[in-house]
């Protein structure tokens, strides 16, 4: 398994080009990856890395991303309105920080990320008490 190197800040794009995003991705970069099964993100079923909230940036196409929020609402999904691409969100486990859709990342397949770990999303932190 080769990474690539990922560069601070790295390029990402959604699939039709129409938003580009720069992200500093958290200090363990890729290591961060992971999967969820919350009733969302198990059928959206992308990989997730972490990047800060002031790792992100919004290069090109910032109208062209549309918000998905259900239940409390906190989590806010974005998606690319043409190609229906999840970019990132801002977690609701942690809203200081994006989940970022490694696939979108330049140079990085994710299935060179494998084996990914799980996120309980069923039993979701937030729904403790
Ligand atoms: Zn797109």
């Amino acid at each position: 398994m080769t990474l690539p190197e990922i560069r601070k800040p790295h390029p990402a794009r959604c699939h039709c080009g129409a938003v580009e995003l720069e992200v500093t991705l958290a200090p363990k970069g890729l290591a961060t990856a992971r999967r969820c099964d919350c009733s969302f993100c198990a059928r959206r079923g992308a990989v997730a890395v972490t990047v800060p909230l002031d790792g992100l940036r919004v290069v090109k196409g910032e109208d062209n991303l549309t918000l998905y929020t259900w239940n409390t609402g906190t989590a806010k999904h974005y998606f690319c309105k043409t190609c229906g691409i999840y970019t990132h969100h801002r977690r609701r486990s942690n809203p200081n920080e994006y989940g970022l859709n490694a696939a979108c990342l330049d140079g990085v397949n994710p299935r060179d990320l494998d084996p990914v770990a799980w996120t309980d999303g069923i039993d979701h932190p937030s729904d403790r008490t």
